[in-house]
């Protein structure tokens, strides 16, 4: 890869571009023709018409055109140069807080100067500041634009000037060049009436005039959709040619195990509801391949997810394999160990757990049972994955919560999950509930189950948004739950993204509720306690010992206490909504009426206010992340944005949505009918982004 990208630097010819602009153009990522072409502006201004200077409005962008009238050069304040520009209208001011010598000898009364930037209003009347700006002579006039103006981004060294001459070279040179072509088979692009791609190119690097640039900036335009659709259908075919290439490797093909499993679940105290039939089903047959089974199952909080693994694990030990679950967080890992130790131990079968906080003799232990075969489940958190771990026959991975672990991670955990010739099963669970066009998109790599439904008995937990001045109130509900022989979380959101003041915060709170509700046994818990600690406070409030748990936000994924029946969280304005929907659903779980009180700090923003009206509205996890989506889009919702790997250079999954079935159709026929146009392609669109692919 890094190879061919270096080939493709010294093969860059193109007019205008020496060793120099070169460097320049590698920061920005453009190594080829190509790349130049994929380069495409960030917005356009409209320097097509030369406005009067009298119709001047200040915050608006335009070109004007008049003869300089006079220049000063302030003795005081930042400005150096101040040109008083007349046409025949009125009077614009130009400011400069720096000049090079070459512009000095250039600004010159009666010079006649085409400007271009954004108008304001500033001591002496309308101006600009830093204009750019050419000069007109008789003899050398200057055609107006006549089309709108790309603005691009851009680097240090590399002005939007020399953008635009590089960009016109290119799409000069474009046409004879025979690197650049249509990948996609025209019968596919026919339909949809899209343009050609030197077209669409042209397009958007020089719109026309007539086209109104909002809905340039709202790319919906027919050219921009075209390469819209391009790039869509390469991230999805790159995710598609994932899943078959994993799915065409060797796996362990595991028998229906109906002993096990009905052993397990005579001793629960529920019965599985229709939605765990359906999802339990689907996994068994994928268990029966030779290949490797690659299966999100999406199912809101409280869905009932954990017995889906443990049951798909099952099959795996009654085949005489291992199978292992890991968890984002100790807190977590270590409430599965529990539950499977209750549920599994009477069965016969031997659980182990592992996290970077097991050492010394016990870690020796655990890995020695690993090893042997003797552990038959492990739990544990991605320390399950580190080099000293080897399994002596591993068949299974459930991975918990994945939304918490991110695509990147996903490839990474199949990669490293490889035994010795085949590659174990992989059941990955995430209560993340995302729209299912964008779930189709983002885990095209994956077949999906979903949960669409609860077990029964659960009264929706009703949510009251609380200023944090009627603290008083809250304490005195705590008292009463308490009374009544409820259980209560108060949880302590992040003050900032700092474990230690978190805890500091946490810690203090306990203080302060303990003195303020004297008669209540209170419990602690947060990221830096070690971890029997944890599991001790955690055991307590389990059962019963402790009636109010102050935490962190670690408790946001899958803690389990049913009769729990009161959430407080401070300050839930700096929460997302799917974070604030996981505390929620850590009540609501028995049979008893819950609530959840989300604290707030004055003054809320509008957006904030709006975020937790959500919260208030509804308890349906599907349609707190479709509006969440629509308030902080999809890199915030499904945790990528940091990472960037749902960064596309003009397509946006939400704004595009309504393309996607036509991007998946295209995929299909092109995965049947046209493979060889899959790599260029991704070459194309996914750069250096499609080697977590090679996983
Ligand atoms: P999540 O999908 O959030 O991981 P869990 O697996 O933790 O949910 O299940 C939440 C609670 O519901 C647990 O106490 C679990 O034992 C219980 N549960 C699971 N399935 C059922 C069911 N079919 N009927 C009743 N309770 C169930
Ligand atoms: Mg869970």
């Amino acid at each position: 890869m890094r190879h061919k990208k270096e080939s493709k630097t010294s093969s860059f010819r193109l007019r205008g571009v020496g060793k120099q602009i070169a460097k320049h153009l590698a920061r920005l990522e453009i190594h080829s023709l190509e790349d130049l072409l994929f380069h495409l502006p960030a917005r356009y201004q409209d320097r097509t018409q030369i406005q009067p200077i009298r119709t001047l409005i200040p915050g608006n962008e335009v070109v004007v055109e008049g003869v300089i009238h006079t220049v000063s050069t302030p003795s005081h304040g930042r400005t150096k140069l101040l040109c008083e520009l007349k046409d025949d209208t009125g009077t614009l001011y130009l400011r400069f807080f720096h000049v090079f010598s070459f512009q000095a000898d250039t600004l010159k009364p009666g010079t006649r100067l085409r400007c271009y930037s954004e108008v304001r209003l500033g001591q002496k009347g309308l101006e600009m500041v830093h204009p750019e700006f050419q000069i007109i002579t008789p003899h050398r006039p200057i055609p107006i634009e006549h089309h709108l103006t790309p603005i691009y981004p851009a680097t240090e060294g590399l002005s939007q000037y020399m953008l635009r001459k590089l960009t016109s070279n290119a799409l000069a040179a474009m046409q004879n060049d025979p690197s650049l072509r249509e990948i996609i088979p025209t019968a596919l692009l026919q339909p949809l009436s899209f343009p050609a791609l030197k077209d669409a190119l042209q397009f958007v690097h020089r719109p026309p005039r007539d086209i109104p640039i909002p809905q340039l900036m709202e790319n919906q335009t027919l050219p921009q959709k075209r390469l819209i659709f391009e790039e869509l259908l390469a991230h999805r075919i790159s995710l598609l040619h994932i899943k078959q290439r994993f799915q065409s490797q060797a796996g362990v093909p595991l028998l229906a195990q109906e002993k096990l499993s009905s052993q397990l679940l005579t001793q629960l105290p529920f019965q599985l509801t229709q939605a765990q039939v359906r999802v339990i089903t689907e996994i068994r047959t994928d268990l029966l391949r030779p290949h490797p089974m690659l299966r999100l199952v999406q199912g809101d909080v409280g869905s009932g997810k954990t017995i889906i693994a443990v049951l798909a694990m099952l099959q795996a030990v009654g085949n005489n394999c291992q199978a292992a679950m890991m968890a984002p967080t100790e807190l977590l890992a270590e409430q599965h160990y529990r539950v499977m130790k209750k549920w599994l131990e009477p069965l016969g079968l031997t659980v182990a757990f592992l996290s970077s906080q097991i050492k010394g003799r016990e870690r020796t232990a655990t890995l020695k049972a690993i090893r042997n075969g003797e552990a038959q489940i492990i739990l544990g958190t991605h320390a399950l994955f580190q080099e000293d771990v080897q399994f002596a026959n591993l068949a299974l991975v459930v991975v918990d919560e994945q939304h918490r672990f991110g695509v990147h991670q996903r490839a990474l955990f199949r990669a490293k999950g490889m035994q010795a010739d085949y590659y174990p099963h992989q059941l990955i669970m995430t209560a993340t509930p995302i729209p299912r066009t964008l779930a189709m998109s983002f885990y095209a790599d994956l077949d999906v189950s979903i949960i669409d439904e609860l077990p029964p008995g659960r009264t929706p937990v009703m949510t009251s948004v609380i200023a944090s001045s009627r603290r008083e109130e809250v304490i005195a509900r705590i008292q009463s739950a308490c009374n009544e022989g409820r259980q209560v979380y108060w949880v302590c959101p992040l003050i900032e993204e700092s474990e230690v003041l978190n805890c500091q915060a946490a810690t203090q709170t306990t203080e302060q509720l303990q003195t303020l509700l004297p008669g209540i046994k209170i419990g602690l818990i947060h990221g830096r306690m070690r971890a029997e600690d944890k599991e001790a406070v955690m055991r307590a409030f389990q059962q019963g010992e402790l009636h109010l748990l102050v935490a962190t936000t670690v408790i946001e994924v899958g803690v389990d206490v049913p009769n729990a029946s009161v959430m407080v969280i401070e300050n839930a304005e700096r929460l997302g909504l799917s974070q604030l929907h996981q505390l929620r659903g850590r009540v609501g779980r028995g049979e008893v009426a819950s609530y959840c009180l989300l604290l707030y700090q004055h003054p809320l923003s509008e957006l904030a206010k709006e975020r937790l009206a959500v919260m208030r509205e509804t308890t349906d996890g599907f349609q707190i992340a479709q509006r969440d989506l629509a308030l902080r889009g999809p890199g915030e919702v499904l945790g990528t944005k940091q990472t960037g790997e749902l960064s596309f250079r003009v397509a946006d999954l939400i704004r595009d949505s309504e393309m996607l079935p036509q991007v998946h159709q295209a995929a299909e026929v092109i995965l049947r009918d046209h493979v060889e146009v899959i790599e260029p392609l991704m070459e194309r669109w996914l750069g250096e982004g499609k080697e977590y692919g090679k996983v």
